[in-house]
């Protein structure tokens, strides 16, 4: 009775506010993270949390045919984790030109990873800093020669100083992400 008195039940109200407040809050943050990275049995990691879409434009045209396109674009909400696909060494960090905020990644199965167009790298992130498969690198974004259309990462990868298609390299570990599932 004594606690009812100094605590009278209006007094709740304010705070149950807040506190749907703050769950929502959660409930955003989550939904923009993309949730757990998953490491499939290979040991690779998809470079895009949550939800995202990418088709194959390997070689496309761009500015009006002036370049063609060597990575794949991958589309989701700003501020989506970006994971490392794979154990290896952050090589180079750029925060300008056309790729706006980028990342290479060179990783333990000999490939270099070109994330770029980022919103934001992650705490850490650092040239010559060891990263995980799954570890969060950074954020989606539209930064550089990208800044007027929708969010995405440029993925690109490197072969032995060559570009490859990446399309392929993603539709594995999706399947292999499907298989372990
Ligand atoms: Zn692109």
């Amino acid at each position: 009775m004594f606690k009812i008195k100094l605590f009278p039940k209006i007094m709740a109200i304010p705070f149950l506010a807040v506190g749907l407040v703050i769950l929502l809050f959660l409930g955003a943050s989550t939904a923009l993270s993309g949730g757990t990275p998953i490491i499939n049995t290979d040991g690779y990691c998809f470079p895009v949390g949550g939800e995202y879409s990418y088709c194959d434009t390997w070689l496309a045209p761009r500015d009006g045919g002036e370049r063609r396109h060597y990575g794949c674009d991958v589309f989701a909400k700003r501020g989506t984790y970006l994971y490392a696909i794979y154990d290896g060494v952050i090589s180079k960090k750029y925060s300008g030109g056309l790729g706006g905020l980028s990342i290479w990644i060179n990783t333990d199965d000999g490939k270099r990873y070109y994330y770029t167009h980022l919103n934001g790298f992650a705490p850490g992130i650092e040239k010559g800093v060891k990263v995980k498969a799954g570890q969060v690198v950074g954020y989606m974004g539209n930064s550089g020669n990208a800044r007027t259309t929708p969010c995405h990462l440029h993925f690109g990868v490197k072969v032995n100083g060559t570009w490859v298609n990446p399309y392929p390299i993603l539709k594995q570990i999706e399947n292999a992400q499907e298989r372990q599932i």
